[in-house]
């Protein structure tokens, strides 16, 4: 793609790695086809050529966002199944981020947006902020059909998952679980794991079985003192300052433990926190301060899956014939380039996996896509539980906590994550919904 940025715009940095990616699209259009909101609208712009189209245009006329631009980047889930699709290695991720944080620069949103935008930024990175927030939801739920979409969307999560009771998780924990000594041999024997900001509070099994499976394989998992949200949610919203304090916290208390007492990874059992921290050596590249440090973390960087080997998983509890449909998370079948090892996994422990058709989609999540875009994001939640209702299992399995929660509201199978089904078959207690299969297993 020919693009008309002068010199003095490529001399920022930023526009001429737009520039670069810019050009490496030859507008096959391949990527239309695979992108949800294309096919749900059938409208050019809501596909990635026509972003790229929009995004181009606004950043080469150096001109503030208008709202057709972004009416059309807001509707993107920042999926990426555009590029596992495109076959010129264009790296949309990296434009999108960048147009995201130009409208944000230079767009005025209508009151309401600004409002429920800036809401979520304080709200849902902070665990003890998030469980208020959902306690007080509940309240307001005998008023729910006086609300707009939005807020009822809001509303509904909230009942799904009461929030869990508990510490907040960004206090330090101390080493959790202690190594084997007889597996002393293992490469990977001492990891952090990232807390995360919304899961602990709506689904703290999931850490849980993070730590107890990983520990019976003799690795210790420890809570980095200062770590807390990875920054993609403010992030995806354009917040560039919010992003940058929130992944600053976490690149230092990691770097710190790394130097104080070592670490071989850091473990992340939310797939979008885990592409969010594999890319923070790309966000800081420019920083002199945290330049190396960041690029440190998304070395060491790891989902949980990639941490387990199919041998590692000697079943203690007989799951056979238990069938789980695995739904491939965006972020890490498109974000990570994983996709078969979770099912692997699943089926060395015992379980019977069917994937799910039309398993390239995503189910409408997308961090807080569902609160601020709950129409598209309802039809494509309809069209992956029509999907993984067809393949008749008897649970779902996940890696990634947005995923579940949207699936979630939309059928009455249970959904769980997949390290807890892992956790389950390996000796671990019955993971949340699933009590009343435990007589089947
Ligand atoms: S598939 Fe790749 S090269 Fe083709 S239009 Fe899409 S982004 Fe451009
Ligand atoms: S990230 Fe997803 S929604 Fe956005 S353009 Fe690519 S395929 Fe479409």
């Amino acid at each position: 793609m020919q693009t008309r940025f002068t010199q003095a715009q490529l001399a920022d940095p930023d526009i001429a790695e737009c520039d670069r990616i810019l050009r490496a699209c030859v507008h096959c259009g391949f990527c239309t086809a695979t992108c949800p909101t294309y096919l749900l609208t059938g409208d050019e712009l809501d596909g990635p050529r026509g972003r790229i189209y929009l995004a181009k245009d606004m950043l080469e006329r150096g001109r503030p966002a208008d709202a057709i631009t972004v009416k059309h980047l807001d509707r993107c889930l920042t999926c990426l199944s555009c590029m596992t699709t495109c076959p010129s290695g264009v790296h949309y991720m990296h434009l999108i981020d960048h147009a995201r944080r130009h409208i944000e620069r230079t767009y005025r949103r209508p009151w309401r947006e600004r409002a429920l935008r800036s809401l979520l930024a304080f709200v849902l990175p902070h665990p003890a902020r998030f469980r208020f927030a959902l306690r007080a939801a509940r309240f307001a739920r005998p008023m729910r059909s006086l609300l707009p979409q939005r807020l009822r969307t809001m509303l509904d999560l909230a009942a799904v998952t009461p929030p869990a009771s508990g510490s907040d998780v960004t206090e330090p924990t101390p080493a959790a679980a202690k190594p084997a000594e007889e597996r002393a041999s293992r490469a990977v024997r001492r990891v952090a794991l990232l807390p995360g900001c919304v899961q602990p509070v709506l689904r703290p099994s999931v850490n849980d079985a993070t730590i107890r499976l990983l520990g019976r394989l003799g690795i210790e998992v420890i809570v980095a003192r200062g770590t807390g949200c990875c920054g993609a949610l403010v992030h995806h919203l354009g917040r560039e300052e919010d992003m940058r304090a929130q992944a600053i916290a976490d690149i230092e208390a990691w770097n710190g433990e790394l130097a104080s007492h070592g670490l071989d990874a850091i473990v992340v059992n939310a797939s979008g926190c885990g592409t969010m921290l594999k890319d923070y050596g790309f966000l800081f590249r420019r920083d002199e301060r945290y330049a190396a440090p960041a690029a440190r973390v998304s070395e060491l960087a790891r989902d949980v899956t990639e941490l387990l080997d199919p041998g590692d998983l000697a079943p203690r509890r007989n799951v056979r014939g238990l069938r789980v449909a695995y739904h491939s998370a965006c972020s890490l079948q498109h974000g990570q380039k994983i996709h078969q090892h979770p099912i692997g996994l699943l089926r060395a422990a015992g379980f019977e996996v069917i994937e799910v058709p039309e398993g390239h989609l995503c189910c409408g999540s997308a961090g807080t896509y569902n609160m601020l875009q709950p129409e598209l994001a309802d039809r494509l939640r309809e069209r992956k539980v029509r999907n993984i209702e067809s393949v008749r299992p008897d649970v779902v399995a996940a890696g990634n906590l947005g995923c579940m929660h949207q699936i979630a509201q939309g059928t009455r199978i249970p959904v769980v994550h997949t390290v807890e089904l892992l956790d389950w078959a390996t000796g671990g207690p019955t993971p949340p919904g699933l009590e009343s299969l435990t007589d089947a297993a």
